[in-house]
């Protein structure tokens, strides 16, 4: 429906991936965009009847890229470009993303990175893994705390499926310290128990039922 409507409207789309060449600039900081660098690009075109060749793009690092609404409503997936690049670049999108509409990474994250590089240089290109692991939980306190709950669907959707389907089978067996162990099981004893003790009762009453019908014959 809104394929026949939005026909003449223009269409923005975004983008992320590593610089091709050292050609592009950067629309917010107007300095140029290292190759291979992880940059951002928002996709313009007039119209959806104007060719795709003819549109144009507007670049920007990804550390100058402020996020766009429609990246904090879209699923994930809609940011082309993003399940190409590396699983440590989109770790950090998602941190930006988590920040909303119009954040940037430097604004929020730029003194970190300085302090990081002041010691190692180009931190960027080398894959450290366990620093980008060590980040994990603040990015989880600023997911739970932040203010957009859809985007805390979006992290690695995909994982987490994978993690939900195996988890479920799994979860009623719920790991407990031993003390607690116990007590479930006196628990559930209790249960079988009382279980034991209706049906009984049940039996009682069935039998007494019977005699009553028994004479009420008679
Ligand atoms: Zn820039």
């Amino acid at each position: 429906m809104s394929d026949v409507k939005g026909a003449d409207k223009p269409i923005i789309t975004y983008c992320v991936e590593y610089a091709q060449s050292q050609t592009s600039k950067c629309a917010t900081c107007n300095r140029t965009i290292p190759n291979k660098s992880l940059r951002c690009g928002e996709i313009f075109r007039r119209s959806k009847k104007e060719k795709k060749q003819l549109s144009k793009t507007t670049w920007y690092h990804f550390k100058c890229f402020p996020v766009p609404e429609l990246l904090t409503k879209l699923p994930i997936e809609q940011f082309r470009g993003y399940p190409a690049i590396e699983e440590k670049d989109q770790e950090r999108i998602q941190k930006l993303l988590k920040l909303g509409k119009g954040a940037t990474w430097n604004e929020h994250f730029g003194a970190q990175d300085k302090k990081k590089e002041a010691g190692a240089e180009e931190e960027e290109s080398k894959p450290k893994k366990k620093k980008r692991d060590e980040d994990k939980p603040i990015d989880m306190t600023a997911g739970l705390t932040g203010q957009n709950p859809k985007s805390l669907k979006r992290p690695n959707k995909q994982a987490e499926e994978k993690v939900a389907k195996k988890a479920k089978p799994v979860e009623p067996e719920v790991k407990l310290p031993k003390s607690d162990m116990s007590e479930v099981a006196s628990i559930s004893k209790a249960i079988q128990d009382s279980l034991a003790t209706s049906k009984k009762t049940m039996a009682l009453l069935e039998s007494k039922k019977k005699k009553k019908v028994q004479e009420k014959k008679d």
